[in-house]
């Protein structure tokens, strides 16, 4: 028999999809772990039966009291307890950062054994920067809330990674293509599964492309930084208006000028509704 884990807490990334990421070092902590708190034991117990573990389940998810983590917490002083999600990396739009925060305030050991998230597989798909990026999770579903956490980000200069599912995908990417101007972007589905796919092009592009055409399956998308022209001042957009105006009704001329500066629509109609006063 192998030696115990350590006590403690240990953090397991699981796959995403395809059963042959998951790392030897995952199965193995999986196996030696004392138990195995899961979102949902159903899902897990098909993993752990791939791997031939028979561990005690126990089930932690955003619904699991302050009372159940205080008694989570009570046994790591001497138990190894392995925390995994449905898939990929615990914590990453997924329950668990409370329960590491409540293990460390205790003095226990927190440990990770590191593996695939849908956000950097998403990323080494999309061809776009990597130097920096932002992980948006999931953006909210009401169009108003969805618009404003939108806007809050328009000039962040980063590749922007979101979660997203398919019957939403189309008027997220149209939200997106409203509140960004022209950006290239991507959109990973059923990474490392059978029907893997990595479709790109502008988001307005992909906005057609996926127009009464839901695709099945998870998804992430990925948005390229703002361009050099995004970040237009005010005097290069009233210029551009102005000019414009003369030829073309207020919302024609933000139309024209917001593709042409690369700058959100939003910004340009706001201009030209104050040029036009
Ligand atoms: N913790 C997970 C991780 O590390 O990626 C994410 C959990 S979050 C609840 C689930 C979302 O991740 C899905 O709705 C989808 O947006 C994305 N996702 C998970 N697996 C994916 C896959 N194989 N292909 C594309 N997106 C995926």
């Amino acid at each position: 028999m192998s030696d115990p884990l350590p006590p403690g807490l240990h953090i397991v990334a699981t796959p995403i999809g395809n059963l042959g990421d998951l790392s030897p070092r995952a199965a193995d902590t999986l196996r030696r772990a004392d138990r195995i708190l899961a979102e949902d034991t159903r899902v897990t117990a098909k993993l752990l039966q791939h791997i031939a573990a028979r561990v005690p389940m126990g089930r932690y998810d955003d619904h699991s009291s302050d009372e159940q983590r205080e008694r989570i917490v009570a046994e790591l002083g001497d138990r190894a307890i392995a925390l995994v999600s449905d898939a990929g990396t615990p914590l990453i739009s997924d329950p668990g950062y409370k329960l590491v925060r409540a293990a460390r305030a205790a003095g226990h050991s927190v440990h990770t054994v590191p593996g695939p998230s849908a956000v950097t597989a998403a990323l080494t798909l999309a061809g776009l920067p990597t130097d920096r990026f932002l992980f948006l999770g999931f953006l909210p579903a009401k169009a108003k809330a969805r618009a404003e956490a939108i806007a809050e980000v328009a000039g962040v200069r980063a590749t922007l990674v979101l979660y997203e599912s398919g019957p939403r995908l189309c008027a997220t990417l149209a939200a997106l293509a409203e509140g960004f101007g022209q950006r290239d972007a991507a959109v990973a589905r059923e990474i490392s599964k059978l029907h893997e796919e990595c479709v790109t092009g502008t988001l307005s592009e992909l906005t057609e492309r996926y127009f009464n055409a839901a695709p099945k399956g998870e998804i992430v998308i990925v948005v390229a930084p703002p361009g050099e022209a995004a970040s237009a001042s005010n005097e290069e957009i009233d210029t551009a208006i102005d000019e414009a105006l003369l030829r073309l009704s207020p919302s024609r001329a933000a139309a024209e000028v917001a593709e042409r500066l690369n700058v959100p629509r939003k910004r340009a109609y706001a201009r030209a509704l104050e040029r036009s006063k």
